[in-house]
C-alpha cells in the first residue's frame, strides 16, 4: 500500500486533499491522470449500464434532498454505527470491527485500556439549508445515492414510457461521516457511487438478484481484474439489512485483507413503500401484462467508483525483473488506462519531432496521448510504464524513408511497426471508445 500511496501522488493520480494545510482526514483529490482513470471507470460503467442494456435509463440527481427522504429511508433513525472509545488511549473503534472477547471484556484491542460501553453515532453529514440555522433548516448531505433514484421512479417511468423491469443508472458523490475511515481511498467520508436500482415483478426477485450478480462480477473480469482475487460474500441472517430479502457483496483481497468492493441487494418493496407511506404518493405500479397492481421489488447493485479505482490500482501495480532495475508498470485494462498512447521522437533531429508531433495531434482529439522527447527513449518507456499507458508510439531513423513507426506494447514489450497513416486505426482496434 505504502508504494501505491507514493506512487499515486508522484505520478498524479491521487493527492491528500488540502496537503498545503496539513491536509484533511480521509478526503482525496484526485490529479491529472487519476481524474482520467475515474472518468473511464465510470464511462465503463455507465457503458456497461445503460448501453449494454436496452431496459436501463440514467438519472443525475441532487446532492442534497427533502429531510423526509432520510426519515423515510430511515437513515436518520438507523445509519449509525455503534461506537467504543478507550478511555486511556482516546482511541475510537467501531464495536462490529472490535474482536467480541475485547468487547466483553471492555479492554482496548490497542492498549488494554478500559473501553466505554458502545453508543450509536450517525453517520449523516448535517447542514442548513437557507439564512437560518434552526432544526427547521436542516438538510444532510446524501449518504448514498439510491434515494435519489426511488424518488423519482414514477419520473423516469412515465417520462420514458418504461415497463417493468427496467433499471435506473446513477452515478454521483455520498457522504459519510465514517468513524474509521482509512487505507487510503478504501473508506472514505466522501465518495462516489455508482448505482442501478433495477424494479422487477415481486416473486421474479430472486431470479434477478441472481442475474445481476454474476453480471457484475463479471464487469470486474472485464475490467481484467484478476479472478483469484475476486469473491462472493452472501450476508448471513444477522448481516442483513433490515430491508433486505437477500444479499451478496463482491469482495476483493486488497493488502489489508478481502473487503466489501460492490454490494447486490434484493431490497423487496420496502423503498417503494416507504417513500409512499412518507410522501403520500402512490408508487406502486400497474402491470398491463398480467393486470395486476403491485409495489415494485428492487434489485440493487451498489458500487463504490473510488473503491473500483483502489481495487484496479491494487490488482495493476506489478514489479518486475528487468535485468539490472525493477520495472514498475501499471497493468491497466487499455480502456480505462489514464493515458492511451505516448509519442516519441527516438532523437530531436533530422525530422523526428515534427513527424512525432503530427502524430501526436492526430491521436490527441480522440484519445489521452502524452508528448515526450526527454531522456533515453528506455526511459520514456519506464515513465508510462509507470502511468499504466498501453501503448507508445516511436518515431526512428525508418520512419523517415517508409513513414512507419514503432508501437510498443506496455505488457508485452514486444514492438511492431505500423504505417503513420494507421495510428489512429491501431488504437480504435485496441480501445473499446
Ligand atoms: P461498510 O460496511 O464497508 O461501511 P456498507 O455496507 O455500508 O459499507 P454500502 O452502503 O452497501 O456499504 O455502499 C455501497 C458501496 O459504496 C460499497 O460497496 C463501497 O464500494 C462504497 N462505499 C460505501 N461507503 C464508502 C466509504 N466510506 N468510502 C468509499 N466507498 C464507500
Amino acid at each position: 500500500m505504502d508504494k501505491l500511496v507514493s506512487l499515486a501522488k508522484r505520478r498524479g493520480i491521487i493527492f491528500q486533499s488540502s496537503e498545503i494545510y496539513g491536509g484533511i482526514n480521509a478526503c482525496w483529490d484526485y490529479g491529472p491522470l487519476g481524474v482520467e482513470l475515474k472518468r473511464n471507470v465510470k464511462e465503463a460503467w455507465w457503458r456497461a449500464m445503460t448501453r449494454d442494456h436496452n431496459n436501463i435509463e440514467g438519472l443525475d440527481a441532487a446532492i442534497l434532498m427533502h429531510p423526509n427522504v432520510w426519515v423515510a429511508s430511515g437513515h436518520v433513525a438507523g445509519f449509525a454505527d455503534p461506537l467504543v472509545d478507550c478511555k486511556s488511549c482516546k482511541l475510537r473503534f467501531r464495536a462490529d470491527q472490535v474482536p467480541e472477547e475485547n468487547l466483553r471484556d471492555h479492554k482496548c484491542p490497542n492498549c488494554g485500556g478500559e473501553l466505554t460501553e458502545p453508543r450509536l453515532f450517525n453517520l449523516m453529514f448535517k447542514t442548513f439549508m437557507g439564512p437560518v440555522e434552526d432544526e427547521a433548516s436542516i438538510v444532510y448531505l446524501r449518504p448514498e445515492t439510491a434515494q435519489g433514484i426511488y424518488v423519482n421512479f414514477l419520473n423516469v417511468k412515465d417520462s420514458s414510457r418504461r415497463k417493468i423491469p427496467f433499471g435506473i443508472a446513477q452515478i454521483g458523490k455520498a457522504f459519510r461521516n465514517e468513524i474509521t475511515p482509512g487505507n487510503f481511498i478504501f473508506r472514505t467520508r466522501e465518495f462516489e457511487q455508482m448505482e442501478m436500482q433495477f424494479f422487477v415483478k415481486p416473486g421474479t426477485d430472486q431470479e434477478w438478484l441472481e442475474q445481476w450478480r454474476e453480471e457484475r462480477f463479471n464487469w470486474y473480469l472485464k475490467l481484467g481484474i484478476r479472478p483469484e482475487k475476486l469473491r462472493f460474500h452472501q450476508h448471513g441472517p444477522k448481516e442483513l439489512a433490515h430491508y433486505a430479502a437477500a444479499a451478496y457483496d463482491i469482495e476483493y483481497e486488497f493488502p489489508f485483507g478481502w473487503q466489501e468492493l460492490e454490494g447486490i441487494h434484493d431490497r423487496t418493496d420496502f423503498d417503494l413503500k416507504r417513500h409512499t407511506e412518507h410522501s403520500g404518493k402512490d408508487m406502486s405500479y400497474f402491470d398491463e401484462s398480467s393486470n395486476e397492481r403491485y409495489i415494485p421489488y428492487i434489485i440493487e447493485t451498489s458500487a463504490g467508483c473510488d473503491r473500483t479505482i483502489l481495487t484496479l490500482l491494487v490488482d495493476a501495480l506489478r514489479e518486475e525483473d528487468a535485468g539490472k532495475e525493477i520495472r514498475t508498470v501499471l497493468k491497466f485494462h487499455p480502456d480505462i488506462a489514464p493515458i492511451k498512447a505516448a509519442v516519441f521522437p527516438l532523437v530531436n533531429r533530422d525530422g523526428m519531432p515534427e513527424i512525432a508531433h503530427k502524430i501526436y495531434d492526430i491521436i490527441r482529439p480522440y484519445y489521452k496521448a502524452f508528448y515526450d522527447d526527454s531522456g533515453s527513449v528506455g526511459r520514456r518507456y519506464r515513465r508510462q510504464d509507470e502511468a499504466g499507458t498501453p501503448y507508445c508510439f516511436t518515431v526512428d531513423s525508418q520512419t523517415l524513408q517508409d513513414r512507419t513507426v514503432t508501437v510498443r506494447d506496455r505488457d508485452t514489450m514486444q514492438q511492431e511497426r505500423v504505417h503513420v497513416d494507421q495510428v489512429l486505426n491501431f488504437l480504435r482496434d485496441h480501445l473499446a471508445w
